[in-house]
């Protein structure tokens, strides 16, 4: 690690001062006729002959971009594969802040607009103000696809507004382990939510012509080892367990995707030829760009291009001079530039020649529908993992509320590395149940360093809100300059529970007071042994965005039902997760992991992948199947009867899983095959239908390098939860 931080504190230096002094800067990005192309000539056939405001075909976009090709230089055509962002990626990293868009591809002759790229994934990152959402986590935990395509349009909305077009998110990695720094920026541990999760969130997003990013492919969920280490997997855990919802995501349209720095079983993500060229552009059919990750994501530059790396991010690195000579070396075909730049080309037409959906003024910018927008997530994202009937607080009952934790009064939007998003303000816990409560109770804060204090709030109060978990120091994106001149970049997580402080408040105030609701922050799972039979009840609170409070208010004091359900599984202890070695030069990742890694096993986990309570009850009734058996291209239609037993109306997240009792492999013991959301009066009941297709319950045979689906009977369950008691079951036999 020293090494790499000291490489990329020597890079930046040299970033700075090249930018300085611009002409070694031109000497390195032009090589050969360094003013030629950006200065005096002037293309035949430019962007400004192609025509504008309606959506091209494939066709067509193949033969303008073809036409400008015609137009370019080699030299030309390998800029077009380096970001041009030295200083507006430089200075951002220093003064800790990004300022705007990076861009890449600017080009004077042919004139078609650059990409230019502002991070997410919980909004739109260029230091400017704009809304700040719940991360990606706790909007996985509202199941809502719907939600998630609104959050998606909101961010296109403000990517425009900010003259972006090139969003990077949304982040599909799975999260493996909880310890995972960037946890939070997924959408969570199963590849059928994550899929899920990121098809509306893409959608939403390039449907105001900015391009949508999916990242990053693959393997990656260690932080502090990220830019090194090689994951090993073997084809069919990659292919079934950290592939499918990249490939869901292609199928879906999206734009670009980016490389993760880490190896893959020996090539750097950005040079695997397997990854880039078999899969993604081969089997997929990907038509789209593959852009690397930013801190020197590439080593090899000749090896990435032969791989089907697009474009070098934020700047030239290895392509530039470099590829340019492996080129003459014959180290690197010029089709192969070509169809690269073809791509570029291509894609950035597309995406400046379609009609827009609207204008897009900086009114759009931290709107208050999209701030609206945000709290509304917080409230669907949060999730009631245990409740002994303290919950809802009921406003006529409390007189007084002792508020208790540090983290009350901090700033819980998430981690402060590259998804960071500057909201002009936002609402802390604290402010949010003091805003709630004005008037009808006292709210009375202790921050928690005085135990003491803490003891005798929570004995004089009527209720009791610990705050606990973590924030952005404790987790995080690594950054190589942490420990050098920036502190605040978390890392991965230390602790798999909560930190001593922590605990020790929630024993202090469990002891004082019966009604102890504690509030977990965290972009993951969060383990509750010590203390959770001693607390009335434990709210999932994740990162909830600038609104969060206000939100997390709401939920407390039974505005709002909480409806959200757990896009992971939170374990009893590290025991019930795979291993997590975040020094380690290489490691292996197995099948299993999350609740696959738990069933398999005969685990009790804590709470299960899926679990959410309500403050109403529901019940599942007369599940049924219109056939008991299926041919392998063939679906089955799978119905059941939701009720809402209880008094309050509310959402149910309803699940389906697929189960292989009869299989000769070696396969979970069940996958989610899908899911859906219903609202119900108190007393209502609805009939909800999936459809489950034979296509769902297949493995992937690397000999026959193809999917293959059993002819044997399958399991179909529907519920709450994962949790085997709570589901309904049924079978159906897959025939010839
Ligand atoms: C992160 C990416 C991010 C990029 C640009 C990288 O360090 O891994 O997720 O999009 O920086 O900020």
């Amino acid at each position: 690690m020293p090494r790499i931080k000291k490489i990329l504190k020597i890079a930046s230096v040299t970033v700075l001062v090249t930018s300085a002094l611009g002409g070694p800067t031109l000497w390195w990005r032009y090589p050969k006729r360094p003013f030629d192309s950006v200065f005096t000539r002037r293309a035949a056939f430019t962007f400004a002959d192609i025509p504008k405001g309606r959506a091209l075909t494939h066709d067509e976009l193949d033969g303008y971009a073809g036409r400008l090709m015609a137009e370019m230089t080699l030299e030309e055509k390998v800029l077009q594969m380096s970001g041009d962002s030295y200083l507006s990626f430089a200075l951002p990293w220093l003064i800790g802040t990004p300022i705007a868009p990076w861009p890449s591809g600017t080009d004077r002759s042919i004139g078609v607009p650059p990409l230019r790229a502002a991070d997410g994934p919980r909004g739109v990152g260029v230091g400017r103000p704009t809304t700040c959402f719940p991360v990606a986590m706790a909007r996985a935990a509202a199941w809502d696809r719907d939600l998630e395509r609104r959050i998606g349009d909101a961010i296109g909305k403000e990517m425009r507004a900010q003259n972006a077009n090139l969003w990077l998110g949304p982040c599909i990695n799975v999260a493996r382990h909880p310890l995972w720094g960037r946890s939070q920026e997924s959408y969570g541990e199963d590849p059928y939510l994550l899929g899920e999760m990121a098809i509306p969130a893409i959608q939403g997003v390039q449907r105001h012509n900015v391009m949508a990013c999916v990242k990053h492919y693959a393997l990656y969920s260690i932080e502090e080892t990220r830019h090194t280490v090689d994951v090993k997997a073997d084809e069919r855990t990659l292919r079934e367990v950290y592939l499918p919802h990249f490939q869901r995501a292609v199928d879906a349209g999206v734009a670009t995707v980016m490389s993760s720095y880490n190896q893959v079983n020996g090539d750097y993500a950005a040079e695997s030829r397997h990854l880039l060229r078999e899969i993604l552009k081969g089997e997929w059919g990907f038509r789209g760009i593959v852009i690397s990750d930013w801190f020197y994501g590439v080593v090899d530059g000749p090896k990435a291009a032969n791989a089907g790396l697009d474009i070098e991010m934020p700047e030239v690195a290895v392509f530039g001079r470099r590829l340019m000579a492996a080129i003459e070396r014959g180290q690197v075909k010029r089709e192969l530039i070509d169809e690269a730049v073809l791509r570029i080309l291509r894609l950035r037409i597309d995406y400046a020649t379609r009609p827009d959906a609207m204008t897009y003024g900086p009114a759009l910018s931290h709107a208050p529908a999209h701030v609206a927008l945000a709290r509304e997530a917080a409230e669907k994202g949060m999730v009631l993992l245990k409740n002994d009937g303290v919950l809802p607080l009921a406003r006529r009952a409390i007189r007084s509320l002792a508020v208790l934790g540090a983290l009350a009064d901090a700033d819980l939007l998430g981690d402060h590395g590259s998804s960071v998003v500057r909201p002009p303000s936002h609402v802390t816990p604290l402010a949010g149940l003091r805003a709630a409560l004005a008037g009808a109770a006292r709210v009375v804060y202790e921050p928690g360093s005085d135990i003491a204090k803490a003891r005798l709030a929570a004995q004089a109060a009527d209720a009791v809100v610990v705050i606990a978990g973590f924030n952005y120091l404790d987790e995080g994106e690594y950054n190589p300059y942490t420990g050098v001149s920036r502190q605040d970049w978390g890392g991965d997580r230390k602790f798999l529970g909560l930190k001593p402080a922590d605990r020790s408040l929630i024993q202090a105030a469990a002891a004082a007071n019966s009604k102890t609701v504690v509030v977990l922050f965290g972009g993951a799972a969060i383990t509750v042994e010590e203390w959770h039979e001693k607390v009335g009840a434990i709210l999932m609170a994740f990162y909830p965005g600038e609104r969060g409070g206000e939100a997390l208010a709401r939920v407390l004091l039974g505005d709002v039902n909480p409806s959200g359900k757990l896009p992971f599984t939170v374990p009893k202890d590290a025991s019930q997760l795979p291993a997590f070695d975040d020094r380690s030069p290489t490691v292996t990742y197995g099948y299993y992991h999350g609740y696959t890694l738990v069933e398999k096993n005969g685990w009790v986990p804590r709470y299960p992948f899926g679990h959410g309570l309500s403050y109403t009850a529901y019940t599942y009734a007369n599940l049924s199947l219109d056939s008991k058996t299926m041919k392998a291209d063939g679906a089955v239609k799978v119905s059941v009867d939701v009720t809402n037993a209880g008094a309050r109306p509310g959402e149910e997240i309803v699940q389906l899983y697929a189960g292989f009792p009869a299989s000769k492999l070696d396969r979970p013991v069940k996958l989610l095959r899908g899911f859906d959301k219903v609202a119900l009066a108190p007393g209502e009941t609805k009939r909800l239908s999936f459809t489950l297709r034979a296509r769902d319950l297949a493995y992937y045979d690397p000999h026959q390098q193809a999917w293959l689906v059993e002819r044997v009977p399958h399991r179909v369950y529907v519920g709450p939860s994962s949790r085997p008691a709570d589901l309904l079951e049924a079978t159906v036999t897959v025939v010839d």
